[in-house]
């Protein structure tokens, strides 16, 4: 977006009256001070801008405007000092130092700042605090790495931010830099000495479930480990569901997408589970996968570190696609069904109206919207290992997303995440997935 764009969008037609070279921090606080004192500038009358072709690794360039006073102020910060760099944060200087200059513009999209009322915790707090970290302009601070876990990369910053800024993926970063230097909090070193044993039950249960160990030559049904590790009976019917209705799939139930060890911030541990599911699915004619959090890393991810991907299709966009196969108005006497965009789905892959598709095919009628849909939805909270690393942030979140159902008035939720439902399950709530919604199907429909 161009400068002249953001005035547009105001409504003004001012031009940049000013301009301030600022050479160190001090002096762009300073001057940011003055703004609002002497200028009697209000935050949220600061519009954030970053002309990408003045971008550099050492130089910043923004502008601030004002709706009343239609005037802007251009500020460049170079030559910083480079000490103390951090080297998983090299190249994030650009991402971290946008949201340090930014007037918090996603602020009401972040859900951990929005249930802790803590600034410090948003997106543009988390960041702020890393850009002296990822600029070497102060030593590495274990507090400031360690803020990189209070979020749960559910992307409602990057969707709401002008300048599309990778927040969940710059705080990946962090926290590899984090566990690197061995001040990841205790609960990430518990939950990655545990992931073993985790293995060895995903293992026994998809053993149990009859998942595949061959490479599959059809389709492939990935099941994703958190399923896996904890209802066999749901996967097992899940898989029996979907072949009822769709075909012969092969189960893949025994191998980890690795998301969550990149949420811990173990990097190696996450390209070699991608390398060996990839490994294992790379001759099959298609790949359906049941969490949408793991087809994320799976394509998305895995990508973005240069790793060798399938193509994978989400179970919700699969079924969508395919739904004339399902009998029409099956679930007519159930719901109403309010739609929860998961953050992975929707934001992650584009995918809002999949679910709708599927809902309003079985049951006849639109699902009910929630207040806060589509790019908007709120997250759960059980991304981005926050039920492990800040517990009552994430039963907040959880709360918060089981009110609006509520308030919604519809009797049930459909979400497009596993570990939502689960959670919305634990809010008292009826909750289902697509999968969920196929084997009641076989259950209530002879075909
Ligand atoms: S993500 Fe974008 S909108 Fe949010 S604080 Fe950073 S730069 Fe500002
Ligand atoms: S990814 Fe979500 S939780 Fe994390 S900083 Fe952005 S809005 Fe907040």
């Amino acid at each position: 977006m161009r400068l002249l764009d953001v005035f547009d969008r105001l409504g003004n037609h001012a031009k940049p009256v000013r301009t301030y070279p600022v050479r160190t921090l001090h002096v762009t606080i300073a001057f940011a001070v003055r703004c609002f004192v002497e200028f009697r500038w209000k935050p949220e009358n600061f519009v954030y801008h970053r002309p990408p072709d003045r971008l550099t690794p050492r130089r910043l360039s923004a502008s601030v405007a004002t709706r009343s006073q239609r005037a802007s102020v251009w500020v460049t910060i170079d030559d910083l000092p480079m000490t103390h760099r951090l080297p998983m944060l090299a190249g994030r200087e650009d991402a971290t130092r946008a949201c340090a200059y930014c007037p918090k513009l996603c602020r009401p999209a972040c859900p951990v700042a929005t249930v802790t009322g803590n600034d410090a915790v948003s997106a543009w707090g988390i960041m702020a605090s890393l850009a002296s970290q990822a600029e070497g302009t102060e030593p590495a601070s274990a507090e400031r790495l360690g803020r990189a876990y209070a979020c749960t990369g559910c992307d409602a910053c990057q969707s709401h931010c002008e300048l599309d800024n990778p927040v969940a993926e710059t705080l990946r970063d962090a926290r590899s830099q984090a566990l690197a230097a061995g001040v990841a909090p205790a609960t990430v070193s518990a939950f990655l000495a545990s992931v073993p044993l985790r293995d060895e039950r995903v293992r026994d249960h998809a053993r149990q479930v009859g998942s595949t160990t061959d490479r599959p030559t059809g389709v492939a049904l990935v099941s994703g480990c958190s399923l896996a590790a904890t209802d066999v009976p749901r996967l097992a019917a899940m898989h029996r569901a979907f072949e009822r209705w769709f075909g012969e799939a092969a189960l893949v139930a025994d191998l980890c997408c690795g998301g969550s060890l990149l949420d811990a911030g173990d990097v190696e541990g996450f390209r070699a589970r991608s390398a060996a599911l990839t490994d294992r699915l790379r001759a099959a004619s298609a790949v359906v996968v049941l969490d949408s959090g793991c087809a994320h890393a799976m394509s998305t991810l895995a990508s973005r570190r240069g790793l060798e991907t399938v193509a994978v299709e989400t179970l919700e966009a699969f079924v969508a696609r395919s739904v004339r196969r399902l009998p029409e108005g099956a679930l007519a006497d159930r719901g109403p069904f309010a739609v929860h965009d998961a953050c992975k789905l929707g934001r992650g892959a584009g995918q809002y109206d999949a679910p709708r598709t599927v809902i309003e095919h079985l049951t006849g009628r639109p699902p009910v919207e929630l207040r806060d849909r589509r790019e908007h939805a709120r997250c759960s909270g059980g991304g981005g290992l926050l039920p492990r690393t800040h517990s009552a942030i994430a039963d907040a979140m959880s709360d918060e997303l089981a009110e609006s159902v509520r308030a919604s008035g519809a009797s049930a939720v459909v979400t497009g995440c596993p570990t939502s439902r689960a959670r919305l399950e634990r809010q008292g709530l009826e909750a289902f997935t697509v999968a969920d919604l196929l084997c009641d199907l076989s259950r209530g429909t002879s075909k």
